[in-house]
């Protein structure tokens, strides 16, 4: 028997299937080792044969299958290599993507932990023991009084010797258990709600069908309660569900639901687990042993079988594509095994994206919606707040006289309010007034970010940290200009008008450590008043009744973006943000600040017209050929040689004219530049941008001519990237 093996080298030129002669219980999916050029290499068994088309003599055997259980379930394997397939990558590539490392690589075991209970009744016991040994019956009391007690717990308070003792004497059972070391603390009951009709219908049109729907309901229209009743019925079945969210670390609430309403059943897969965590999670997953994964987009990998349905929540979320190697874009990820397990896939949403939408309008999906908020609540109010009138009447703040007065009345009433502000940071730079010096990263081409509480400036891009400016380093003036305003001057601002309130900030700074979003918002959910200033992560799925007023202090950061989803990424924020306002009682109020007041985006924002600004958006993209009319395609090149990486980009784009002669009228934009930041981490970045008709021999295409191995330069391929930058 032939094995057709993957080796874990990621380097093209052995992107390759090996034969290798079989071992005799060496099964499809399995992790083995193997000899390759000299070395032993780790390997996956993709195939079995009889056959095999090399000389059978050369032919080396699989040195040793690692395990029993083979950890590529077949649904799994044949995800990797519809994910070679559909998004160019290497087959090690699509493995390390599906088997964490920890898993992969063997650096996490599982953690037996032991349990002791009494074998007697506690006066048989004693008398086994005798009187004498005190500690022994200590033990033996205790175990009585609670029924068990961990191992390491009873040595810690009798000593091992004692414990030990009555284990060997058979009096006390020592009982093995797998410890997980993933714990979450909830003791947030939610209570099941009774569905209102239109959630009842949508469960209705969803269970059971082999399909994809976009589920377009307004915030606080109740989805989440949608997304339970339909993964209760699948459990009911013996079925299973995957529910992914952009990342569950922001919305500890989302946990609790899931909590609370399957009880020990949920698992739970992201990037804020420790590597012991996750080697547990995904263990219990593999092992069958929970109903639901909950995670961000790489839970969408998760060896759970027999699902029965998949949900993709905020559809619209930049996260679920990834911007690095190996790029995969969640959504058809989803599509893949949703079809394979013949279950319906749910993209929920108030605001999909606009890719989504007309595959809607297409029939590719089917449009489900919810159109009202639970108990017939209105959306709140939005009112946008000119601030070129604010400056020309003298008000130089951030916050215009509109917003002071809506945040005070709420502070009156006893609410809460959110304060959005998608900057973090006390200025978004920092400039000489006389020469027009501003401070840049030494690594990259940007401003650096003024940080008041640590006095420091910081590049937002790699990270790296410099002391303040007093003077400038150029011609030694101290007029220093402060750029536009971030979270930090905000919470700085308010603690001057509002002394006694506690007001929080959640932004990538205060949420550093683990589980430090959670404590900010339990703490924001139990004292009213209160104000929470943030970024675009308070921005997602958050449920406080108390919070009546929203403020979106410069709605316009995201809309001069200038690339094509500005538009449609402003009009999600404002609408979400927007959306955390009168979710229980009918007073929300939000107060939208922006320079551009006329702008189309805020027109339909404010009256919570989607369609409106679909309508507008999809044919400004059918008239300038913008996506979901084309592709667009870019081929990053960076390196720490200016000219290496300028030479590669040059021998690309070489090739690429020759696409575009094959292609002619297809491809209709392509060009070569040097990226918008032209330099990240001391590499310089090139990027070669086209836009084509979408068309995977064109795609295809333009991954080969990308596909070289150039010392010291990195290339990377995107389509329909999220980012350009
Ligand atoms: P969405 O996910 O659409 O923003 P949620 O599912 O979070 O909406 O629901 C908004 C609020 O309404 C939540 O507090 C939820 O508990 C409540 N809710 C949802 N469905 C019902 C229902 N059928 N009856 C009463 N309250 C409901
Ligand atoms: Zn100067
Ligand atoms: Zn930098």
């Amino acid at each position: 028997m032939f094995a057709q093996v993957v080796v874990d080298i990621s380097n093209d030129a052995v992107d390759r299937v090996f034969d290798y002669v079989a071992l005799n219980d060496t099964k499809v999916g399995m992790r083995v080792k193997v000899p390759f050029a000299g070395r032993t290499v780790l390997g996956y068994v993709i195939g079995l044969s009889e056959h095999t088309d090399f000389d059978v003599k050369k032919i080396k055997s699989i040195i040793k299958n690692l395990e029993s259980v083979p950890k590529l379930k077949p649904e799994i394997l044949q995800l990797c290599l519809f994910l070679a397939k559909h998004f160019f990558l290497r087959l090690s590539d699509c493995i390390k993507l599906v088997i964490p490392s920890c898993v992969r690589l063997d650096s996490q075991h599982e953690i037996i932990e032991y349990d002791l209970t009494l074998l007697f009744d506690l006066d048989t016991a004693i008398n086994l023991v005798g009187k004498r040994a005190k500690n022994q019956l200590s033990l033996l009391a205790t175990l009585n009084e609670q029924g068990s007690l961990s191992y390491q717990k009873a040595v810690e308070l009798f000593g091992r010797v004692s414990v030990n003792a009555l284990v060997d004497k058979g009096i006390v059972l020592k009982n093995p258990h797998r410890k997980n070391r993933y714990q979450y603390d909830s003791n947030q009951k939610t209570i099941k709600n009774i569905l209102t009709v239109s959630q009842s219908n949508a469960v209705n049109i969803i269970e059971h069908q082999n399909k994809t729907f976009l589920l377009q309901g307004v915030t606080g229209s109740g989805k989440t309660e949608v997304y339970m009743t339909i993964i209760e019925d699948c459990i009911k079945e013996n079925k299973t569900a995957i529910m992914l969210v952009p990342e569950i670390s922001l919305t500890p609430q989302m946990m609790d639901r899931f909590n609370s309403r399957f009880p020990n059943d949920v698992a739970v897969l992201h990037s804020g687990l420790s590597e012991g965590e996750r080697f547990d999670e995904w263990d219990r997953i593999f092992n069958n042993k929970a109903h639901v994964v909950l995670g961000a987009r790489s839970a969408v990998f998760a060896p759970i079988e027999n699902l029965g349905v998949i949900i993709i929540d905020e559809e619209h979320d930049s996260s679920y594509v990834s911007e690095s190697n190996p790029r995969f874009i969640t959504h058809d990820v989803a599509e893949f095994r949703a079809r394979y397990n013949s279950c319906p896939l749910i993209l929920g949403s108030a605001t999909p994206s606009i890719e989504s939408y007309y595959k809607a309008k297409l029939g590719k999906y089917e449009l489900v919606k919810l159109p009202e908020r639970i108990n017939g609540l209105q959306m709140p109010k939005i009112e946008i707040i000119d601030m070129i009138n604010e400056v020309l009447d003298g008000n130089t703040s951030p916050f215009s006289k509109k917003l002071l007065s809506k945040l005070d009345d709420c502070i009156k009433r006893g609410k809460q309010a959110i304060l959005f502000i998608n900057r973090r940071g006390f200025a978004s730079f920092v400039m000489c007034r006389d020469c027009g010096y501003r401070a840049k990263c030494d690594d990259c081409e940007v401003s650096l970010v003024y940080h008041k509480e640590d006095n420091e400036l910081k590049c937002h891009f790699c990270g790296k940290r410099y002391k303040m400016l007093t003077n400038c380093p150029n011609c030694n003036s101290k007029n220093i200009k402060y750029g536009a305003l971030g979270t930090e001057r905000v919470v700085n601002e308010l603690k001057s008008i509002y002394k006694n309130i506690p007001i929080y900030r959640m932004d990538n700074d205060t949420t550093r450590k683990k589980d430090s979003h959670k404590k900010i918002l339990e703490e924001f959910a139990t004292h009213t008043p209160s104000i929470l200033v943030g970024t675009q992560m308070i921005a997602k799925g958050h449920d406080y009744p108390n919070v009546s007023f929203v403020g979106i202090l410069d709605a316009d950061v995201s809309l001069y973006n200038s690339d094509f989803k500005s538009n449609e990424r402003t009009f999600q924020l404002v609408t979400q943000v927007a959306g955390r306002a009168g979710r229980k009682t009918n007073d929300g109020f939000v107060v939208l600040q922006t320079y551009a007041p006329k702008h189309y985006v805020y027109r339909y924002a404010v009256n919570y017209d989607y369609e409106g600004f679909y309508d507008k958006e999809i044919n400004l993209r059918q008239t300038t050929g913008f996506p979901p009319f084309s592709n667009i395609l870019r081929i990053l090149i960076s390196s720490v040689s200016d000219n290496k990486a300028k030479d590669v980009t040059k021998k690309i784009f070489d090739k690429a004219i020759e696409l575009k002669e094959k292609y002619g009228k297809s491809i209709i934009f392509l060009q070569a530049m040097p990226s918008p930041v032209k330099r990240i981490q001391t590499k310089y970045r090139y990027q070669i941008l086209t836009r084509y008709v979408p068309d995977d021999k064109i795609t295809a295409d333009f991954y080969n001519i990308a596909d070289m191995i150039e010392k010291d330069v990195s290339i990377f391929v995107e389509v329909n990237p999220n980012n350009l930058r």
